[in-house]
């Protein structure tokens, strides 16, 4: 809860503060148009980084918890790949970072993907892939190849990007609770051992494989049916 009381408060500094900027420059009239338009990016930024925060610990908390009953359907993992690349990507513009799924770059016209069909808690998934593919954002130089393997049984999502790499004395702590490689981007702690925990709660497996200053890939392996 300190942790993330602290988390929260610095987004919400940085909003109260542009806001009373905007305030001010709108009562005395100088507040220019692009000064406005960055004054309001910053505040919404700040408040989707608050918005993330809240919903992984909730999610987090709910999985930790042992009560999350899965809702099982049928769907398109390359849908969830490209919904989840898609969503994120609004951040990717910021930088340039091109993603890839299964080949094909993200961009408005892509092509479609081959489906690749299984059965799993639809939104849980799109939430592991959703954050890997955020994970990956925050690392990568210019590139994220998301790639999807389908197998008689399962089927393998991995995601690759050309980062810094995790150092090898951290790659087994990252799905750790809380866990945080020193000197990295800031976060919760909470996202991989979110994922690890949907994973096993599908009969699956979450890992990753980094060299380090050459990249990391996630990796995670669905099987294809549940409960078969
Ligand atoms: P958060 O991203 O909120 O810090 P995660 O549980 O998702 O929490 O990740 C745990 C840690 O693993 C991160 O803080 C970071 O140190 C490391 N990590 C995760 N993904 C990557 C990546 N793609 N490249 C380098 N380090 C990563």
């Amino acid at each position: 809860i300190n942790i993330l009381a602290h988390d929260l408060k610095n987004p919400l500094t940085v909003i109260i503060g542009f806001s009373e900027l905007i305030i001010e420059g709108s009562r005395a009239g100088t507040l220019s148009k692009d000064k406005e338009y960055l004054y309001l990016n910053m505040i919404k930024d700040s408040g989707a980084r608050m918005r993330q925060l809240i919903d992984s610990t909730l999610c987090y908390g709910k999985l930790k918890s042992g009560k999350y009953s899965l809702t099982i359907s049928e769907f398109d993992l390359a849908n969830i790949a490209r919904e989840a690349a898609s969503y994120l990507s609004t951040e990717a513009e910021k930088t340039p970072i091109s993603i890839y799924i299964n080949g094909h770059e993200l961009i408005e016209e892509m092509e479609e993907l081959t489906p690749v069909m299984i059965m799993g808690d639809r939104d849980l998934i799109l939430r592991s892939v959703g954050n890997y593919i955020s994970n990956a954002l925050k690392y990568a130089s210019s590139l994220i190849e998301v790639s999807l393997r389908e197998r008689d049984e399962d089927v393998l999502i991995s995601v690759k990007d050309d980062g810094s790499g995790i150092p090898i004395d951290h790659i087994d702590l990252i799905f750790g609770d809380y866990y945080m490689v020193p000197g990295g981007k800031p976060g919760t702690g909470l996202g991989l051992p979110s994922v690890r925990m949907i994973a096993e709660l599908h009969n699956g497996k979450a890992w990753a494989e980094s060299e380090e200053g050459q990249g990391s890939t996630f990796y995670l392996r669905l099987p294809k049916r549940q409960g078969a």
